[in-house]
């Protein structure tokens, strides 16, 4: 059986079915400090996030993998998770909460959908953001079938009252409402289907200790390999009905940041080049023209990427610089820095984190065309 999809938003979240019988949910205020601002994306074409575009296509849904023999790379998780897939199955029961954790566009929401198919059940999805009110939750879990899934995208921005309102929710199955206000107020509990909870983040640090310690599993997701990425390249250029020869599939996994939804996203930006330019093949050539066009460079670094070693090489000698001091000096989102930026150049060694602030390695130096002063390597640990 596949699994059913819902996509939630704050609109659309289900209310406590009244009708039969349940409680309305707690109507709390929420206080402003609790609303979540979105950090804007930059526009470039390898910011990993999904754009709005993305988040709601038809044809997005049909490049991800259904199942996870499809799922290619993040070989680890896949083992553990066939698995817990097995156990769960054999037990009949619901699966253990799970924790993924990860920097955006190396597919945690997939995981999650292809878990829900494997399992034969309902996958509800929808974010923290999505989930303002105590209420838009108390709807969620109530209106959930046993073993479900309910995926939560960006958990670390829970509010705190959803947050405690997931707690026994997430241990025992259970709801527990205030009703009333006052000295008339009353604990209301309600009992839930047992349910599976998966929650994704950028920012596992960012997560309070006690709504990580209520998952039974905490996986992370790694960059992939540029192989693992060319494999993605083709088999999503067989969807699109794309041709696409086998060296320039490479070279835009080579140029994807280790990154599923980069790789997909150049492919199509790749795709519509080689149409105007050319017959619509694909080609080493062609991927490399385009590419230059829409300013990737080989090592998969855009225009943003390059400002911010830059003016770490030219403004502060390579460092250390403050994540703040750099977002000012480049008038970038310090969250997006971090969460965005710094995990891709970390992971290609362009980049130090420590404690003293950020450090632009010898490498990052040599490949922007700077020779990297001799007191540089000493600073790096
Ligand atoms: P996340 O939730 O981590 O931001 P998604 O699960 O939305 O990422 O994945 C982004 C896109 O990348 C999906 O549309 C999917 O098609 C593709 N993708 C992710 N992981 C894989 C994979 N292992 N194999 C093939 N495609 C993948």
């Amino acid at each position: 059986m596949g699994a059913i999809m819902a996509i939630i938003s704050s609109q659309s979240s289900p209310q406590p079915d009244q009708s039969k019988g349940r409680s309305a949910a707690p109507d709390v205020p929420m206080l402003a400090s609790q609303r979540t601002k979105p950090t804007q994306p930059a526009g470039s074409i390898l910011q990993p996030k999904a754009n709005p575009q993305e988040q709601t296509g038809k044809q997005d849904e049909k490049l991800r993998p259904q199942r996870l023999s499809e799922y290619i790379g993040q070989g680890e998780l896949k083992g553990v998770l066939d698995i817990a897939i097995q156990a769960t199955k054999s037990r009949q029961e619901a699966l253990d909460h799970l924790l993924l954790y990860g920097p955006p566009g190396l597919g945690k929401t997939t995981i999650s959908l292809i878990l829900a198919a494997e399992l034969g059940v309902t996958c509800k999805v929808t974010s923290a953001p999505a989930l303002e009110r105590p209420r838009d939750i108390v709807g969620l879990l109530m209106n959930l079938q046993p073993k479900d899934i309910l995926f939560i995208d960006e958990i670390h921005r829970l509010s705190r009252m959803t947050e405690e309102l997931l707690y026994p929710a997430m241990e025992d199955f259970r709801l527990d409402i205030t009703i009333g206000k006052g000295q008339s107020a009353r604990i209301r509990s309600l009992p839930l289907p047992p349910f599976t909870l998966i929650g994704a983040t950028t920012r596992v640090g960012a997560l309070t200790s006690p709504l990580r310690d209520r998952f039974g599993f905490v996986q992370r997701l790694r960059f992939y390999e540029p192989h693992e990425l060319c494999q993605i390249v083709l088999r999503t250029a067989e969807i699109l009905t794309t041709k696409i020869t086998e060296g320039a599939a490479l070279e835009l996994a080579q140029r994807a940041r280790g990154t599923p939804r980069i790789a997909n996203r150049l492919l199509k930006r790749v795709r519509d080049y080689a149409e105007v330019k050319n017959s619509g093949e694909i080609t080493q050539e062609i991927a490399r023209e385009a590419l230059e066009l829409f300013n990737v460079d080989p090592c998969g670094l855009d225009w943003t990427d390059r400002r911010l070693l830059t003016v770490m090489i030219e403004h502060y000698q390579g460092g250390p610089v403050g994540v703040d001091t750099l977002a000012a000096a480049t008038g970038e989102d310090s969250q997006t820095i971090e969460e965005v930026y710094e995990p891709y150049l970390m992971q290609i060694g362009y980049l130090h984190r420590t404690p003293r602030g950020r450090i632009a390695t010898p490498a990052a130096w040599t490949h922007l065309g700077y020779q990297p002063p001799q007191e540089q390597l000493h600073l790096l640990p």
